[in-house]
């Protein structure tokens, strides 16, 4: 692992993400009732639900507020084919609940989770039935990013899914060095662009660790997109970039139509507030399901301040002892 930040932070951030994908670790949460529980309090703030039924309500509440969704089924890489398959299955019931509830939402995924880490032609055949689901819906797809070893895999399937579709999305990672070159391959392509820093820990040779540098990449790459008038949706709780690519917006006089802000559920929803009430499109993703441990490990390593947060939820009001609490 390179990193050139020694801070107290980036070091908690490091040692978090060996957390999470310690798999003793998240088997002994797992087996633990009491812990298990006490975790989920934490992750609550982050997810839809465990269920899709909760994910349905989570999705109602904020399309109330004015926000549009997209719905994540969580999971890890799949490594067999009915494991794929039984995701997909996932995938178009939240395809299916969507349109019954005529939610504002849209579905998002990791191509893995649907096969793509088993095999690239079952993962496009899996994909492929939801973008005409979801098309038979009026609802778009967003394929999510993953670490660079999958990326060539990602893009290529996007690629291959664009010629009959015109619903599918892709997310692109400011930290790459190639995103340029990928951005204006996928400009070509119909499909909303999502833009982010990026969340995995990637080699120096392939990206930019987090940073200034990141920062700069991204403001490069967001004006671009926005200039391009293309769908796109412009995804950080950074309030340097959000500021920019407002400023790039209102100073170009561009249209608002294909621009959207997205931001995580439970980070800084004051933001998203902001640019809602600025007249901008906005979106919360919102994932669901049982594999929320990997999920909250990551929101805690983006940002370890949320260690804190994340005790409070954990404890919550309720299991404050007054006492103890007047003695703060
Ligand atoms: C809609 C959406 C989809 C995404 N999809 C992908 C994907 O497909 N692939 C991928 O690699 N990454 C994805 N990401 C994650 C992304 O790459 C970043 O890791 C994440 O968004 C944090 O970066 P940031 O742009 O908010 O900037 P940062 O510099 O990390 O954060 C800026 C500020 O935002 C706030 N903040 C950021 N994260 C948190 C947090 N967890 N808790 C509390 N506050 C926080 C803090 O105020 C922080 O100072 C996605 C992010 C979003 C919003």
């Amino acid at each position: 692992m390179e990193t050139n930040n020694e801070e107290p932070e980036a070091l908690a951030a490091i040692a978090l993400r060996r957390i999470a994908r310690d798999e003793s670790i998240k088997a002994y949460v797992q087996k633990d009732r009491l812990l298990h529980q006490v975790l989920l309090r934490a992750a609550r703030r982050f997810i839809g639900g465990e269920t899709l039924v909760e994910c349905v309500e989570t999705a109602k509440a904020m399309n109330a507020e004015g926000f549009a969704v997209t719905i994540d089924y969580m999971g890890e890489s799949t490594r067999d084919e009915e494991a794929a398959r039984e995701a997909t299955k996932e995938f178009l019931e939240v395809v299916r609940e969507v349109w019954v509830w005529g939610l504002n939402s849209s579905v998002s995924l990791d191509l893995s989770h649907v096969g793509l880490v088993v095999d690239r032609e079952l993962a496009f055949e899996n994909a492929t039935l939801l973008a005409r689901a979801a098309w038979e819906a009026g609802l778009e797809v967003m394929i999510s990013a993953e670490g660079s070893e999958r990326t060539v895999d990602v893009l290529e399937t996007h690629r291959r899914l664009c010629e009959d579709h015109d619903n599918v999305g892709i997310t692109l990672q400011a930290y790459l060095y190639r995103t340029p070159q990928d951005l204006r391959e996928a400009l070509d392509r119909p499909g909303r662009i999502r833009l982010v820093k990026g969340a995995y820990e990637e080699p120096r040779r392939l990206a930019w660790p987090r940073g200034a540098r990141v920062d700069v990449a991204y403001r490069k790459i967001a004006e671009e997109l926005l200039a391009s008038g293309h769908a796109c949706s412009i995804s950080t709780h950074d309030s340097y970039l959000l500021e920019r690519a407002h400023g790039y917006v209102s100073v170009n006089d561009l249209a608002l139509e294909p621009i959207e802000f997205e931001m995580l559920k439970g980070v800084e929803p004051d933001r998203l507030r902001t640019m809602r009430d600025r007249g901008y499109r906005t979106r919360t993703y919102l994932p669901y399901g049982e594999e929320w441990y990997l999920y909250l490990c990551h929101r805690l390593a983006e940002y370890p301040p949320n260690i804190y947060q994340a005790v409070y939820d954990s404890v919550g009001f309720d299991g404050l002892n007054p006492a103890a609490e007047s003695n703060l």
